[in-house]
């Protein structure tokens, strides 16, 4: 699949980030840096309970490897502060400091193509015909194909 071409392996994203690491921040990275389809529009995540670095793999598929590195050294510095308890939210003084110092982007891109890859459900209120789309559907605009009722989404 082409998309699975324009990104880096596993392995190989957690060795970049572990490059990244002791490139910029002068210290390893010694937990997990992995995929997450699930992120939607946040390009990373930092995940507090087990110090892994959560990535979007729409962010090198749309932006290439810039962006991503972007998005590791942002996310490496959340991991670094907090590991060394100090300030490591995006108000926090420390947090501000090291993105500066180590040239991390404060966000990352929009990814919202991604998001309008997600598939919807809609059902008709009145039919109960369930629908898929791909894209967010004005259900003041559209209705039902087999009963003209209305649309609602489904959670
Ligand atoms: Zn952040
Ligand atoms: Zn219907």
């Amino acid at each position: 699949m082409m998309e699975r071409e324009a990104r880096r392996t596993p392995p190989e994203l957690q060795e970049l980030t572990e490059q990244l690491s002791l490139r910029w921040f002068g210290r390893p990275f010694i937990h997990e840096a992995v995929y997450n389809p699930r992120l939607r529009t946040t390009g990373g995540r930092y995940m507090l309970r087990d110090h892994s670095i959560q990535v979007n793999p729409a962010v090198e598929m749309m932006y290439g490897e810039e962006e991503l590195i972007g998005v590791l050294k942002h996310e490496l510095c959340h991991y670094h502060l907090h590991l060394e308890g100090r300030g490591y939210k995006h108000g926090d003084s420390d947090f501000r400091e090291l993105l500066r110092k180590t040239g991390s982007p404060r966000f990352c891109k929009p990814l919202q193509a991604e998001q309008q890859r997600t598939v919807r459900h809609y059902r008709c209120a009145d039919c109960g015909r369930q629908y898929e789309r791909r894209r967010r559907v004005d259900t003041s605009r559209y209705r039902c194909g087999k009963c003209r009722g209305k649309l609602q989404e489904v959670q």
